[in-house]
């Protein structure tokens, strides 16, 4: 068993070890929820502020040209297309994954209009599949197949997360794409629980979609992205045809007419404060490498597996290759246990009906962070401390 000196080594000869500075982190805290919302990048209270006094409060209205405004969903879709194995031109940054899903199977959808099949994943994060339900019904006539039927040569589309959020199993992405290109459907890849903890390559997909709050480290509601082959680009059309997706948004025509590549895809005015926070975070991601991220991620999940031992077990895959930068133990009383963990400073989270998600994101979780976590867990389950009353009263958010 190693020793909380052992992972004191094991930090001191940590590549990544001088990201943790470069985020806010509070006292006393081992924060394992940076899958659902990364912490607070040190620099990104100053680049709010700047967005928020000089271009607003400075420049005002001019903001939407002299500070970028108006570019933000194109040009922070270049700076983030490195992250996932695209170029530039390629990706356009606004809205909601849920929103970016829905343009994604919708395009796929009118490009593939002799197939009546939408193949989802029913244990996909619910809001993937939620928005295949709701379009489904909108457009009448389709089928919604499991992805587990593994039946892609009728299908218009196949809807798929890289990582699972809630076991952290991870998918193959080249072979799972090959095969459903092979088929004859188009490929959509949701990559919101693997974008910033491991080498992301999307580029042979057809299209592509994650959020930027988790491990990016955007911040609370921070813009999503929505990545277009370019194959697609002149062809391919956006179902959410808001003015800016049109080819001169300030001519306000009467009809839609869809811009050139990308842009086509924008859909309205961006969030300019979320997107001054994302930016502040993609300012660290420029000098991160992503395989150290990746090794450090496999590194810290299997050390914890390890120093839970036969405590609990574990319902992520043992092979730290086929694992995200996740782990998760299935437990009765996953919900109280959670809850004693909190009040002992080590945060996970809890996803129903008896999940214990434990997230690692690199740059800033440590092996002493590990060790104790593991510490405390064992602690909470050996002695049962987890049934104390008050952890059994449900909050709102888990
Ligand atoms: C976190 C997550 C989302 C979040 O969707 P929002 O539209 O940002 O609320 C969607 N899909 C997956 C797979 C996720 O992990």
């Amino acid at each position: 068993m190693l020793s909380r000196d052992d992972c004191l080594a094991l930090d001191a000869a940590d590549p990544l070890r001088e990201f943790r500075d470069e985020f806010v982190l509070p006292e006393g805290v081992v924060y394992l929820v940076g899958n659902s919302l990364g912490a607070l990048p040190r620099r990104t209270a100053e680049r709010v502020r700047r967005a928020v006094e000089d271009e607003w409060g400075g420049q005002l209205v001019g903001g939407w040209n002299h500070a970028g405004w108006y570019d933000q969903p194109l040009t922070t879709g270049d700076r983030l297309a490195p992250l996932i194995g695209a170029g530039p031109g390629q990706v356009v940054v606004g809205n909601t994954t849920s929103i970016a899903v829905y343009q994604a199977v919708a395009a796929a959808l009118r490009l593939r209009p002799g197939r009546r099949v939408i193949v989802s994943d029913v244990r996909n994060f619910p809001t993937d599949h939620y928005m295949v339900q709701g379009l489904a019904a909108l457009l009448g006539g389709y089928e919604i197949r499991d992805f587990a039927a593994g039946r892609f040569d009728d299908a218009a589309v196949v809807l798929l997360s890289e990582v699972d959020y809630r076991t952290g199993a991870r998918h193959d992405v080249p072979s799972v794409t090959s095969r459903v290109q092979e088929a004859g459907a188009l490929m959509v890849w949701d990559v919101c629980h693997s974008v910033g903890a491991m080498e992301v390559d999307v580029s042979a997909a057809d299209f592509a979609v994650g959020c930027t709050y988790k491990y990016l480290n955007g911040g609370p509601g921070a813009p999503a992205f929505l990545y277009v082959n370019p194959r697609h680009h002149a062809t391919a059309e956006n179902a959410l045809s808001g003015w800016y997706g049109h080819a001169a948004p300030f001519a306000f025509e009467a009809d839609y007419r869809p811009a050139e590549g990308i842009r086509r895809f924008a859909v309205s005015t961006p969030h300019v404060l979320s997107f001054a926070a994302l930016e502040a975070a993609l300012d660290v991601w420029e000098r991160v490498p992503m395989d150290q991220v990746r090794a450090k991620s496999m590194a810290l999940t299997s050390l914890f597996i390890d120093l839970v031992g036969d405590a609990l077990e574990p319902v992520s895959p043992a092979d730290a290759a086929a694992r995200g930068s996740q782990v998760s133990f299935r437990h009765p009383g996953g919900y109280q246990v959670m809850r004693a963990l909190i009040d002992r400073g080590v945060h996970g989270d809890f996803r129903a009906p008896d999940i214990l998600r434990f997230g690692f994101a690199p740059l800033y979780i440590s092996y002493a962070d590990v060790c104790d976590a593991a510490a405390t867990l064992l602690e909470v389950l050996d002695k049962e401390l987890w049934r104390d009353e008050r952890y059994a009263r449900r909050l709102a958010v888990t």
